[in-house]
């Protein structure tokens, strides 16, 4: 494997291992995994946040995203802007869905109106609760 391709790949394993830290249960776990917390959840979506480095977790079918605190509520205030209408293309499979641009140029992600209700609901539930939590942390 090449050094860039081996770091990529290093990139994306990294959220995954920490989504799994708050997951699995205790034993299984290296010590320096994320301790994470489920802030919300649906059939599909789940937002958990590690309680000692504040980092976001997003799981949506077989997407994984992670965020920095600050990163999450950034993301969250942009893709609010984002009309279904506007941005959704028409699928081969004759659905629409909404297309999202990611950090690496040559991956989009794609949500039917539903999903992307549903990912923007729990999102927004989800940075409702990390505040609150914040606060009783005394770290607003
Ligand atoms: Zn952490």
């Amino acid at each position: 494997m090449y050094s860039k391709e081996r770091e990529q790949f290093e990139y994306f394993k990294k959220p995954c291992l920490a989504m799994l830290g708050g997951m699995a249960k205790a034993g299984t776990i290296p010590s320096n995994m994320c301790n994470t917390r489920i802030l919300c959840q649906t059939a599909r979506t789940t937002v958990s946040q590690c309680t000692e480095c504040g980092m976001f977790f997003i799981w949506h079918h077989n997407i994984l995203l992670n965020f920095k605190q600050k990163e999450f509520y950034l993301f969250l205030t942009h893709i609010k802007k984002y009309v279904f209408q506007q941005r959704s293309i028409c699928f081969p499979d004759g659905e629409y869905r909404l297309l999202m641009h990611s950090a690496a140029e040559e991956i989009s992600m794609a949500f039917t109106e539903e999903e992307w209700e549903d990912i923007k609901e729990v999102l927004t539930e989800a940075a409702y609760l990390a505040n609150v939590y914040a606060i009783l942390k005394g770290t607003p």
